[in-house]
C-alpha cells in the first residue's frame, strides 16, 4: 500500500474511536470535526498529502524493494544522499507547520525506523523479540501508520530512592502475562496527540528498577482499556485571523491509562528484562537520529520567530535602535548556530554498526541542549520588540463593527494598515503569549527530557581525550 493521503489519514482517525476523554466528556463522533482536534488533524493530513505532491515526490518518498511508494521518513539511510534527503523531509514538512507541530509524523516515524534498524541488540536476549519489532517496522512503513507514544512514568515522586510499592499500580506495569500477550495496568505521561494517531509506541522510562516497567510495544490507540485523558484545549476559537497558530497547531497532550489492556505477543519488543529496558535507546541508532529530526524542526521554527521577530520591527519602524538591532541579532546567532551544527553533524556522519549513515552525535547534541534556553529567549524578543502591540490586538469582529474607523485610524502603522498590523501582532501573541504560545515554551523545554540531563549527556558523550592528551604533550 505504501504512503497514505491525508484524507486517508482522517479516515482511519475517524474510524478507530478511540478512548479520549478531555474536560469531563468522552469525546464521541469523528476526531476529524472535534473543536479541540480538528485543527491539528487537518494540518497533519495536509503533510500527508505533500507526500503525493509530483514536485516533492523525490524528497518525501522512495520507492520501496516491492515497488511501492514509502514516505522518507521510514527511510533507513545507508548514504549521505540518504540523510540530506531525511532533512530535506524533514524540513518541508516543519515548514508547512513552521516547526509548531513538535509531533509531525516524521518524529516518531523516525525513532520507529531508529529501534528497527537497532533490533539486532535484542539477539538472543531474554524476553526479547526483535522479529516482532522489525516485522512491525515493515507493517507501519507500509500501511504509513501515525504514531503518539509514552517513555516516561507518572510525575509522583522523583526522588532516587523512590520505589513505587503498592498494590494499585501508579506507573504501567505488567501484571500478567498469559497465552495471548502481557496485561499492562496503570499509567504513562505524557502523550502528545494522544489518541489521535493510529498507535501509540510505549517504551520503558530509563533508569528504572522494577522488572514489571521494563517493556516495549506497540498497540493501536482503539486497544480495549486504553484511555488518553487530555488537558484542556487550548484552542480559543475559529478564527484563523485572531488564533493563527491554535487554530491549525494545538497537538493536545494526554495523560495515558492503560487498564488491563492485553498487549499480543506480536507487538511486545521485550518485557521483564531491566538490562535490555535500561540500555536499548542509548545502545541503538535512537539518538542521534532522533536528534537529526528534532533539531532539523528546530531550525526551521527558528528561523520562522526570526520573520516575525523582523516583521515587527519593519511594521513600528524600530530598527534605527541599536538594543533591537541587538535583539534580532540574537536571534540571527540562534538560527545560524544551529543550522551549523545540523549540518556539521552531517558532514561528519559516518556507517554504523547498523548499517545507517549515522550523523554525528554531539553538534546535535549541543544544539538539542541549548534550545531549551534559546527558545524561551527568542520568544521573549519577540515580546520585547512588539510591546504593546502585543496586546493592542482587537479581534476579527471588531474589524467588522462600527468601532473599526478607529481601528483603522489608530492602530495603523508604519508599512501597514490597522488590519494587517493586528494580523501581525495577534500572530506574535499566539507564538508566544496565548495559552498555545506558552504550552509551545514548555514544550521545547521539556519534550526530550529536563534540560539539565542534556546538558550533562552532552558532557558525558563527549570524547575530550585528545585535547588533554594535548595539553599534557604540550606540557611535556
Ligand atoms: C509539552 C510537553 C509535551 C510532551 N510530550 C511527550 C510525549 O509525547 N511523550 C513522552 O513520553 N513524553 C512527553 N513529554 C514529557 C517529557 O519527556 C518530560 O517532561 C521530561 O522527560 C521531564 O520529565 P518530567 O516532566 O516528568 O519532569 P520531572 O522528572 O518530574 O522533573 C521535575 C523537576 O525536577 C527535576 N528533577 C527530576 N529528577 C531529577 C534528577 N534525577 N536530577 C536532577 N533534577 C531532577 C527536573 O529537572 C525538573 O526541574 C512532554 C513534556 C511536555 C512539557
Amino acid at each position: 500500500m505504501g504512503m497514505i493521503s491525508g484524507k486517508e489519514y482522517k479516515q482511519r482517525l475517524d474510524k478507530q474511536q478511540a478512548e479520549i476523554w478531555i474536560d469531563g466528556e468522552k469525546v464521541c463522533g469523528d476526531i476529524s470535526k472535534h473543536p479541540a482536534f480538528k485543527g491539528t488533524v487537518a494540518s497533519q493530513a495536509l503533510l500527508y498529502d505533500q507526500q503525493h505532491q509530483e514536485e516533492l515526490l523525490n524528497t518525501m518518498s522512495f520507492i520501496s524493494s516491492d515497488g511501492s511508494r514509502i514516505g522518507t521518513s521510514f527511510l533507513q539511510p545507508k548514504t549521505k544522499e540518504d540523510l540530506t534527503k531525511r532533512r530535506q523531509m524533514i524540513q518541508t514538512w516543519a515548514k508547512t507547520t513552521a516547526g509548531l507541530l513538535g509531533r509531525s509524523p516524521d518524529y516518531m516515524n523516525t525513532v520507529l525506523m531508529t529501534f528497527a534498524a537497532s533490533a539486532s541488540l535484542l539477539e538472543g536476549k531474554e524476553n526479547c523479540f526483535p522479529k516482532h519489532l522489525t516485522n512491525f517496522y515493515e507493517t507501519a512503513r507500509e500501511k504509513d501508520l501515525s504514531f503518539t507514544h509514552t517513555f516516561i512514568n507518572p510525575q509522583v515522586n522523583r526522588s532516587i530512592l523512590y520505589f513505587e510499592d503498592s498494590d494499585k499500580p501508579i506507573a504501567a506495569k505488567v501484571i500478567e502475562e498469559n497465552e495471548n500477550g502481557i496485561v499492562v495496568h496503570g499509567a504513562r505521561l505524557l502523550a502528545t496527540q494522544g489518541g489521535m494517531t493510529d498507535e501509540i509506541l510505549v517504551f520503558s522510562p530509563g533508569g528504572i528498577t522494577d522488572e514489571a516497567n521494563a517493556f516495549a510495544f506497540s498497540i493501536p490507540s482503539n486497544t480495549d482499556g486504553l484511555k488518553f485523558i487530555c488537558r484542556e484545549s487550548f484552542v480559543q476559537g475559529e478564527s484563523t485571523y485572531n488564533y493563527p497558530l491554535s487554530t491549525r497547531f494545538e497537538e493536545m497532550d494526554s495523560i495515558v491509562v492503560f487498564d488491563h489492556v492485553l498487549v499480543p505477543w506480536d507487538r511486545v519488543f521485550f518485557y521483564n528484562n531491566l538490562e535490555v529496558a535500561n540500555s536499548f535507546k542509548n545502545e541503538s541508532a535512537f539518538l542521534p537520529f532522533t536528534l537529526h529530526q528534532v533539531v532539523s524542526r528546530q531550525v526551521v521554527k527558528a528561523k520562522f520567530i526570526l520573520g516575525v521577530a523582523e516583521s515587527i520591527v519593519n511594521t513600528i519602524n524600530i530598527s534605527e535602535y541599536e538594543h533591537v538591532r541587538t535583539k534580532v541579532t540574537e536571534i540571527i546567532t540562534a538560527v545560524e548556530t544551529m543550522e551549523a551544527l545540523l549540518l556539521k553533524s552531517e558532514y561528519n556522519a559516518e556507517l554504523d554498526e547498523f548499517g545507517l549513515m549515522r550523523p554525528e552525535l554531539s553538534p546535535l547534541q549541543v544544539a538539542n541542549s541549548q534550545f531549551p534556553s534559546i527558545y524561551p529567549r527568542i520568544t521573549e524578543i519577540i515580546q520585547l520588540l512588539g510591546s504593546s502591540g502585543m496586546v493592542s490586538i482587537p479581534t476579527e469582529s471588531s474589524f467588522h463593527s462600527d468601532i473599526r474607523k478607529d481601528l483603522d485610524q489608530y492602530l495603523q502603522s508604519a508599512t501597514k494598515n490597522a488590519y494587517d498590523r493586528v494580523k501581525l501582532f495577534r500572530l506574535g501573541w499566539d507564538l508566544t503569549m496565548s495559552p498555545f504560545g506558552t504550552r509551545q515554551t514548555q514544550y521545547e523545554r521539556f519534550f526530550f527530557g529536563s534540560p539539565e540531563r542534556l546538558l550533562t549527556e552532552v558532557y558525558g558523550g563527549y570524547n575530550t581525550k585528545p585535547f588533554v592528551d594535548w595539553v599534557e604533550e604540550f606540557l611535556s
